[in-house]
């Protein structure tokens, strides 16, 4: 654990707030600390109100916000006197604390405070910082934790039993603190949850947490019990089949598409091949944090039927507890673990299932490390449950509102790194797809900088390279929801005179052979497609309106349509849905050079503007104008069509 404070850097800042963001983010830099937006920190400042009354205001993190990427914004500033007063109450039920919390605050527009807000504002220091840190969860989540802290910390720190966090958790450590606090009192540890650390100054705050979590380190490491054991993945043949089976059914038990991501963590494999593994992952998450993201417990295996009918004795057991608690989230797990798989994570889109397997993965080194330690021991069903269906979760999961069209779905495109290609990996993100782009063009992997985009760069023409893109693909996100088929030549003018049959044979290889090759091996995938698969080809105004010069492109595009004409035909009863676009005149892509574009103007005696805009509509058309029609197709508005050939190209009289 290093101490990251930078004098220099912390000089910079102008104010107590500034201070407490810069030190925020040195929290959120460490992800055996904080992650995903766990943990919270607060300062409170005396301020001037408007009517010019000095009050003080605890600034606390904003519900949403990440400590590692915080700003000032990012801090909701709180009346501490009425937090004060709260804090005096016998009881105050979640909501209504929230709706205290949210009336209170001095700046509108701010974020929502934390629900720890209280807890916070009874610790009387200047400064205060939250972590869940993985090493001292491994200490506190053993049958003698309480024990081990003090053993560590002595004096040091007070000692708080686990306390499902919201109203009461802010009562118990009010109580603590004015029993047992003393000047040496540095930090408070709450059992199976977190650390907590304060001081007068951010950097005191900062460096307590530090110093307290190196403590735990340093425990573990004389123990033996600091890393985690690892495990190869081993040669393990193609999964893309198996895994897209195992999404499906996922999406079948959640009741929406999910993405599935797996990835060779060899921590990973080492915890699921573990002996002991069937056991020690049943006993629950390592800090109430973790459960909001990763749900429940992981699966073991690949038997989701198996899993979901034992979430739903689980809810019904736990049901009586939860009282008015009506709602039942999806029965559908988030984890999880097999030899073979090592670990998978689902999630309603690429950054969820990134989420959940990052808190996981963190959650299996806290299991190594107590087992290590003797034994890992963690939230009894009940405390879980509690809080799976708390009042305040679950009124965030119905603040979240609709999902984007396309979320959990998975759409390939090939021919990504520019043009056309490009353009549908932006729409399709934008509706919140996770895409996977494909293309000669060693520039693919750049085209979008996101979770939920993998780019491959992948000879089509070549069955193995396109088998190879299949597993990492289908390894990143579980499987194949929308194909669109664009990557294709557009070779110089010839006339078939002079047409050499290599060059004929070069063009059909890519525009059609590459394209029989990706139908065929993705086929199996898209039947998998929770919602129905569905392909979209790009053809082109050529198949109708041929042009002389154009003898191997236009040739080939009409056997390319014809293919997904008979592809829709023969997977019709598997749901699977093939559409062909017709696009012409598309000149904002990479062969279509300003020289280039001049010269053919030139040719027709027309500006490249006039040239551009050369049909019925006067109109032209952009790589993103073909993209948003591509994924319209994919969408709701084309749920029915099947077969079509649609033209995008302002309107041609040889067409019409
Ligand atoms: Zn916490």
């Amino acid at each position: 654990m290093k101490n990251l404070w930078d004098a220099a850097e912390a000089g910079k800042c102008k104010s107590d707030l500034e201070l407490r963001v810069y030190s925020s983010r040195l929290l959120g830099r460490d992800d055996t600390l904080v992650l995903h937006g766990g943990g919270n920190t607060s300062v409170k400042v005396r301020e001037k109100n408007a009517a010019g009354a000095e009050e003080e205001i605890l600034y606390v993190k904003g519900s949403g916000w990440d400590l590692e990427t915080i700003e000032v914004d990012g801090f909701a500033p709180v009346r501490m006197a009425h937090l004060l007063k709260l804090a005096q109450l016998e009881a105050l039920p979640d909501p209504q604390m929230v709706n205290e919390l949210a009336t209170q605050v001095t700046r509108a527009g701010a974020p929502a405070p934390s629900v720890e807000t209280i807890l916070h504002a009874v610790i009387p220091h200047k400064f205060v910082d939250h972590t869940h840190a993985d090493a001292l969860l491994a200490i506190t989540n053993t049958d003698d934790g309480e024990a081990r802290i003090q053993e560590i910390y002595g004096d040091d720190v007070l000692v708080v039993p686990y306390v499902m966090p919201g109203f009461e958790l802010a009562k118990v450590c009010a109580r603590r603190f004015k029993a047992e606090a003393k000047p040496s009192t540095i930090g408070m540890v709450l059992l199976k949850h977190g650390l907590f650390s304060f001081g007068a100054t951010a950097e005191e705050s900062y460096g307590r947490m530090i110093s307290l979590v190196e403590r735990a380190e340093n425990y573990l490491k004389e123990r033996g019990a600091l890393d985690s054991p690892i495990s190869p993945m081993g040669p393990i043949g193609p999964m893309r089949v198996e895994l897209a089976k195992l999404r499906h059914s996922i999406a079948q038990s959640a009741g929406f598409p999910v993405v599935l991501s797996t990835d060779a963590d060899p921590k990973a494999f080492a915890f699921a091949r573990a002996s002991n593994v069937r056991e020690v992952s049943q006993r629950g998450p390592a800090t109430p944090d973790h459960i909001v993201r990763t749900k429940r417990l992981p699966m073991l295996g690949r038997d989701v039927k198996a899993y979901a009918s034992s979430y739903r004795e689980y809810f019904a057991r736990n049901a009586p507890r939860a009282k008015e608690k009506k709602t039942m989230l999806d029965p559908a797990p988030r984890v999880i673990l097999d030899p073979e798989l090592g670990m998978a994570t689902a999630g309603r889109s690429a950054k969820e299932a990134a989420i959940a397997r990052d808190l996981y993965s963190h959650t299996m080194d806290v299991i190594a490390r107590a087992e290590a330690l003797g034994g890992y021991r963690a939230l009894s069903e009940e405390e879980l449950f509690e809080f799976e269906y708390w009042d305040l979760e679950q009124a965030k999961l119905r603040r979240a509102g609709s999902p984007p069209v396309f979320a959990g779905e998975i759409a390939w495109v090939t021919g990504a790194a520019s043009g056309i290609g490009k353009a549908c990996v932006e729409a399709l993100l934008k509706r919140g797809a996770a895409v996977v782009g494909l293309d000669l063009d060693p520039k693919v992997p750049g085209v979008a900088a996101r979770p939920a985009y993998l780019g491959l760069q992948a000879d089509i023409t070549s069955a193995e390279a396109i088998g190879a893109a299949l597993e990492a693909g289908i390894r990143a996100f579980g499987g194949i929801d929308m194909l669109v088929l664009n990557a294709g030549v557009f070779p110089a003018g010839t006339p078939i005179a002079s047409l050499e049959s290599s060059e004929w044979r070069r063009v059909f290889e890519v525009n059609v052979d590459a394209n029989l090759t990706l139908m065929r091996e993705c086929h199996p995938l898209l039947k998998l497609a929770p919602r129905g698969g569905r392909v979209v080809v790009m053809g082109s105004k050529n198949v109708a309106a041929p042009g002389p010069g154009a003898a191997a492109y236009s040739a080939s595009k009409a056997a390319l349509t014809q293919l997904a004409r008979v592809a829709a035909l023969e997977w019709g009863k598997d749901g699977i849905r093939v559409n062909t676009l017709h696009p012409n005149a598309v000149f904002d892509t990479g062969i279509w050079t300003d020289e280039v574009l001049e010269t053919r103007a030139k040719s027709y005696g027309l500006s490249v503007d006039e040239y551009k805009r050369n049909n019925v509509l006067g109109t032209e058309v952009r790589s993103r104008d073909v993209a948003e029609l591509v994924v319209e197709m994919c969408g709701p508005a084309f749920s029915k069509t099947t077969g079509a050939q649609i033209p995008i190209d302002g309107g041609n009289e040889r067409v019409i």
